[in-house]
């Protein structure tokens, strides 16, 4: 498991480069992949994008499958479904259409949660770890972690498109910023563990 970038490093701010085919193939970046699968899923993440563990590559994780922090109306509100693991590498994001705000996070802004407009509806062209092409239709809460690694590789951060007055603490959202019909605060650790991206 790696250590993932905290905000202010250098690389998090740098556009990561596109692979080749016999690069994505190669013992090393197999082993990287894996790397990245066990940290994302060591800090409790959805998503890893490269760059969060120093690498500037256009490498996405994502692993969006335990949802027992979210209440019933949560999930439905952020149209929030099980996603396995899968792999995204040099991807093409075209937004679709509709947009939702909703509250996100970020592994490499710890305790800090900001409210992001983003696509409900978006499509990927990618290769996958084995080079092979896809194409992603992705709606909802997967559209917007999709949207959030993919700004990760052109090194943009979720505070850069959050409005700066709705940036909160994990803590002070459950506080105060949580529905009302929400579980109560002392599942702060969970909430943070499970929604950043
Ligand atoms: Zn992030």
């Amino acid at each position: 498991m790696s250590k993932v970038l905290q905000i202010g490093d250098p690389i998090l701010r740098t556009v990561a480069r596109p692979l080749s085919r016999d690069e994505i193939l190669s013992a090393e970046i197999q082993s990287l992949i894996e790397e990245m699968k066990l940290t994302m899923q060591e800090y409790h993440g959805v998503g890893l994008a490269a760059p969060q563990i120093g690498h500037s590559l256009q490498i996405v994780v994502i692993e969006d499958i335990n949802h027992s922090h979210l209440t019933k109306e949560e999930l439905i509100e952020r149209e929030r479904f099980p996603v396995s693991f899968h792999v995204i590498i040099n991807p093409k994001l075209y937004m679709v259409e509709g947009d939702a705000t909703f509250y996100e996070g970020c592994l490499s802004i710890p305790h800090i949660l900001g409210k992001v407009t983003r696509a409900k509806q978006v499509r990927v062209e990618c290769v996958n770890e084995l080079g092979e092409t896809q194409l992603i239709e992705a709606s909802g809460w997967y559209a917007r972690i999709l949207q959030h690694e993919i700004d990760h590789l052109q090194g943009v951060l979720m505070c850069d498109l959050a409005p700066p007055q709705s940036l909160t603490t994990t803590k002070n959202y459950q506080k105060w910023w949580r529905q009302a019909n929400s579980k109560p605060e002392d599942d702060a650790e969970k909430m943070q563990a499970h929604t950043e991206l």
